[in-house]
Protein backbone atom coordinates (compact mmCIF):
# COMPACT_ATOMS: atom_id res chain seq x y z
CA UNK A 1 0.00 0.00 0.00
CA UNK A 2 1.37 3.30 -1.31
CA UNK A 3 1.23 6.43 1.26
CA UNK A 4 2.15 8.87 -0.78
CA UNK A 5 0.65 11.74 -1.13
CA UNK A 6 0.00 15.28 -3.36
CA UNK A 7 1.98 17.04 -0.48
CA UNK A 8 4.85 14.50 -0.83
CA UNK A 9 5.00 14.65 -4.70
CA UNK A 10 5.13 18.16 -4.60
CA UNK A 11 7.53 18.58 -1.95
CA UNK A 12 10.17 16.21 -4.13
CA UNK A 13 9.75 18.15 -7.19
CA UNK A 14 10.33 21.08 -4.97
CA UNK A 15 14.41 20.00 -4.64
CA UNK A 16 14.77 20.74 -8.97
CA UNK A 17 14.21 23.79 -10.98
CA UNK A 18 11.52 22.96 -13.88
CA UNK A 19 12.76 24.63 -17.27
CA UNK A 20 10.00 24.22 -20.02
CA UNK A 21 12.57 25.12 -22.43
CA UNK A 22 14.48 21.22 -21.86
CA UNK A 23 11.13 19.62 -22.46
CA UNK A 24 10.58 19.25 -26.67
CA UNK A 25 6.74 18.64 -26.17
CA UNK A 26 6.04 21.20 -24.00
CA UNK A 27 8.24 23.57 -25.70
CA UNK A 28 6.69 23.42 -28.78
CA UNK A 29 3.30 23.51 -27.93
CA UNK A 30 3.79 26.82 -26.07
CA UNK A 31 4.77 28.06 -29.12
CA UNK A 32 1.49 27.19 -30.74
CA UNK A 33 2.17 24.65 -33.19
CA UNK A 34 -0.43 22.73 -34.77
CA UNK A 35 -1.27 19.03 -33.19
CA UNK A 36 0.33 17.44 -36.33
CA UNK A 37 3.68 18.98 -35.59
CA UNK A 38 3.75 19.20 -31.99
CA UNK A 39 3.17 15.05 -32.34
CA UNK A 40 5.88 14.72 -34.45
CA UNK A 41 8.32 16.73 -31.68
CA UNK A 42 6.63 14.40 -29.01
CA UNK A 43 7.63 11.06 -31.15
CA UNK A 44 11.07 12.47 -31.72
CA UNK A 45 11.42 12.06 -27.69
CA UNK A 46 10.32 8.57 -27.66
CA UNK A 47 13.54 6.86 -26.42
CA UNK A 48 16.01 9.60 -27.18
CA UNK A 49 17.06 12.89 -24.50
CA UNK A 50 14.94 16.16 -25.13
CA UNK A 51 18.73 17.42 -26.18
CA UNK A 52 18.74 15.03 -29.39
CA UNK A 53 15.22 15.30 -30.26
CA UNK A 54 15.32 19.22 -29.91
CA UNK A 55 18.32 18.91 -32.59
CA UNK A 56 16.35 17.25 -34.93
CA UNK A 57 12.81 18.94 -34.88
CA UNK A 58 14.73 22.59 -35.32
CA UNK A 59 16.48 20.45 -38.72
CA UNK A 60 13.41 19.47 -39.48
CA UNK A 61 11.71 22.62 -39.24
CA UNK A 62 14.35 24.61 -40.57
CA UNK A 63 14.26 22.24 -44.09
CA UNK A 64 10.44 22.07 -43.80
CA UNK A 65 9.20 25.95 -42.63
CA UNK A 66 6.12 24.02 -41.24
CA UNK A 67 5.72 20.58 -40.59
CA UNK A 68 2.72 19.32 -41.67
CA UNK A 69 1.88 15.26 -43.54
CA UNK A 70 2.59 17.07 -47.03
CA UNK A 71 5.82 18.93 -46.38
CA UNK A 72 6.96 15.48 -44.52
CA UNK A 73 5.90 13.18 -47.69
CA UNK A 74 7.68 16.17 -50.35
CA UNK A 75 11.14 14.55 -48.73
CA UNK A 76 12.54 11.73 -50.39
CA UNK A 77 12.93 9.19 -47.73
CA UNK A 78 16.96 9.13 -47.93
CA UNK A 79 16.54 13.15 -46.87
CA UNK A 80 14.12 12.05 -44.38
CA UNK A 81 16.32 9.17 -42.94
CA UNK A 82 19.61 11.87 -42.87
CA UNK A 83 17.63 14.71 -40.90
CA UNK A 84 16.63 12.17 -38.03
CA UNK A 85 20.30 10.27 -38.64
CA UNK A 86 21.04 11.75 -35.10
CA UNK A 87 18.53 9.98 -33.27
CA UNK A 88 18.59 6.34 -33.00
CA UNK A 89 16.74 4.04 -34.96
CA UNK A 90 16.44 6.82 -37.86
CA UNK A 91 15.59 4.19 -40.75
CA UNK A 92 12.38 2.93 -38.06
CA UNK A 93 11.87 6.30 -37.59
CA UNK A 94 11.38 7.74 -40.90
CA UNK A 95 8.99 4.50 -41.62
CA UNK A 96 7.04 5.83 -38.95
CA UNK A 97 6.65 9.57 -40.18
CA UNK A 98 6.21 8.58 -43.75
CA UNK A 99 2.88 5.96 -42.10
CA UNK A 100 1.85 8.97 -39.44
CA UNK A 101 1.93 11.60 -42.29
CA UNK A 102 -0.02 9.36 -44.99
CA UNK A 103 -2.29 8.45 -42.77
CA UNK A 104 -3.04 12.24 -41.59
CA UNK A 105 -3.13 13.02 -45.00
CA UNK A 106 -5.73 10.54 -46.86
CA UNK A 107 -7.56 9.71 -43.33
CA UNK A 108 -8.05 13.28 -41.98
CA UNK A 109 -7.39 15.65 -44.92
CA UNK A 110 -3.87 16.43 -43.73
CA UNK A 111 -5.14 17.77 -40.00
CA UNK A 112 -5.54 16.57 -36.32
CA UNK A 113 -7.11 19.67 -35.57
CA UNK A 114 -9.92 18.12 -35.10
CA UNK A 115 -8.99 16.32 -31.79
CA UNK A 116 -9.14 19.82 -29.85
CA UNK A 117 -12.97 19.15 -30.24
CA UNK A 118 -12.96 15.97 -28.65
CA UNK A 119 -13.87 14.30 -25.46
CA UNK A 120 -9.99 13.73 -23.98
CA UNK A 121 -11.50 9.31 -24.01
CA UNK A 122 -11.79 10.08 -27.52
CA UNK A 123 -9.19 12.46 -28.88
CA UNK A 124 -6.39 9.50 -27.27
CA UNK A 125 -8.24 6.85 -28.82
CA UNK A 126 -7.49 8.75 -31.74
CA UNK A 127 -4.32 9.86 -31.30
CA UNK A 128 -3.48 6.30 -29.94
CA UNK A 129 -5.33 4.31 -33.97
CA UNK A 130 -2.27 6.49 -35.44
CA UNK A 131 1.08 4.84 -36.69
CA UNK A 132 3.68 5.64 -33.95
CA UNK A 133 1.97 6.75 -31.27
CA UNK A 134 1.38 4.73 -27.92
CA UNK A 135 -0.13 5.79 -24.43
CA UNK A 136 2.28 7.87 -23.20
CA UNK A 137 2.65 9.78 -26.80
CA UNK A 138 -0.84 10.47 -26.78
CA UNK A 139 -0.67 11.65 -23.04
CA UNK A 140 1.87 14.08 -23.54
CA UNK A 141 0.00 15.57 -26.35
CA UNK A 142 -3.49 15.97 -24.72
CA UNK A 143 -1.58 16.98 -21.57
CA UNK A 144 -0.04 19.89 -23.58
CA UNK A 145 -3.36 21.18 -24.95
CA UNK A 146 -4.86 21.27 -21.79
CA UNK A 147 -6.23 17.73 -21.28
CA UNK A 148 -6.02 15.88 -17.63
CA UNK A 149 -3.74 13.09 -18.52
CA UNK A 150 -0.56 12.42 -16.44
CA UNK A 151 2.07 10.72 -19.05
CA UNK A 152 4.32 8.27 -17.31
CA UNK A 153 7.79 7.91 -19.07
CA UNK A 154 10.77 6.01 -18.13
CA UNK A 155 11.92 8.12 -15.09
CA UNK A 156 8.60 8.91 -13.57
CA UNK A 157 8.32 4.79 -14.24
CA UNK A 158 10.99 4.03 -12.49
CA UNK A 159 10.42 6.49 -9.51
CA UNK A 160 6.78 5.15 -8.96
CA UNK A 161 7.85 1.42 -8.67
CA UNK A 162 10.65 2.39 -6.40
CA UNK A 163 7.91 3.98 -4.49
CA UNK A 164 6.32 0.92 -4.42
CA UNK A 165 3.59 1.68 -6.98
CA UNK A 166 3.11 -1.40 -8.87
CA UNK A 167 1.75 -2.02 -12.52
CA UNK A 168 2.15 -1.07 -16.33
CA UNK A 169 1.45 2.49 -18.00
CA UNK A 170 -1.89 2.76 -17.28
CA UNK A 171 -1.54 1.82 -13.61
CA UNK A 172 0.87 4.22 -12.45
CA UNK A 173 -1.08 7.03 -14.40
CA UNK A 174 -3.77 6.35 -12.63
CA UNK A 175 -1.92 6.56 -9.66
CA UNK A 176 -0.44 9.99 -9.58
CA UNK A 177 -4.15 11.10 -11.27
CA UNK A 178 -5.67 9.40 -7.95
CA UNK A 179 -3.04 11.76 -5.55
CA UNK A 180 -3.21 14.84 -7.58
CA UNK A 181 -5.19 17.62 -8.96
CA UNK A 182 -5.89 18.12 -12.51
CA UNK A 183 -4.19 21.37 -12.19
CA UNK A 184 -0.59 19.76 -10.93
CA UNK A 185 -0.62 17.26 -13.95
CA UNK A 186 1.67 19.34 -16.24
CA UNK A 187 4.03 20.68 -13.03
CA UNK A 188 4.33 17.47 -11.20
CA UNK A 189 4.62 15.40 -14.71
CA UNK A 190 7.44 17.91 -15.56
CA UNK A 191 8.62 18.08 -12.24
CA UNK A 192 9.58 14.48 -11.57
CA UNK A 193 11.24 13.75 -15.08
CA UNK A 194 13.48 16.23 -13.88
CA UNK A 195 13.40 15.04 -10.52
CA UNK A 196 14.57 11.40 -12.06
CA UNK A 197 17.12 12.73 -13.88
CA UNK A 198 19.01 14.47 -11.05
CA UNK A 199 17.75 12.72 -7.62
CA UNK A 200 16.13 9.60 -8.37
CA UNK A 201 18.85 8.76 -10.72
CA UNK A 202 19.03 5.21 -12.26
CA UNK A 203 21.75 4.61 -11.30
CA UNK A 204 22.96 5.86 -7.70
CA UNK A 205 20.09 7.75 -6.47
CA UNK A 206 20.55 10.42 -4.18
CA UNK A 207 18.04 9.04 -1.41
CA UNK A 208 20.01 11.25 1.34
CA UNK A 209 18.83 14.12 -0.53
CA UNK A 210 15.30 13.10 -0.80
CA UNK A 211 12.21 14.39 1.11
CA UNK A 212 10.38 11.49 0.40
CA UNK A 213 12.78 8.74 1.82
CA UNK A 214 10.73 7.76 4.34
CA UNK A 215 7.90 6.66 2.29
CA UNK A 216 10.23 5.05 -0.08
CA UNK A 217 10.13 1.13 -0.73
CA UNK A 218 13.47 1.30 -2.67
CA UNK A 219 14.96 3.52 0.18
CA UNK A 220 13.79 1.35 3.05
CA UNK A 221 14.89 -1.93 1.55
CA UNK A 222 18.18 -0.90 1.57
CA UNK A 223 18.09 -0.38 -1.96
CA UNK A 224 18.00 -3.19 -3.16
CA UNK A 225 14.12 -3.61 -4.15
CA UNK A 226 12.69 -2.34 -6.85
CA UNK A 227 15.06 -0.89 -9.45
S1 LIG B 1 14.40 7.69 -1.51
FE1 LIG B 1 15.82 7.41 -3.20
S2 LIG B 1 14.89 5.84 -4.50
FE2 LIG B 1 13.30 6.63 -3.13
S3 LIG B 1 12.26 8.23 -4.29
FE3 LIG B 1 13.83 9.21 -3.06
S4 LIG B 1 15.65 9.31 -4.40
FE4 LIG B 1 14.21 7.83 -5.30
Amino acid sequence: MVSLTRDDALKAISLVKIDEGEFLGRWVFTRGVSIFEGLVAVMLTQNTSDKVATRVYRDLKARLGSITPSSILSLSRLELEGLLRPIGSFRQRADRLIKLATVVNTKYGGSLEFIRNMDTDEARRTLMSLPGVGPKTADVVLLNIGRPTFPVDTHIMRISHRLGVVGGYEDVSLFWRSILSPGDYLRVHLGLIEFGRRICRSRRPHCGECPIRDKCMYYRSGGTIPR
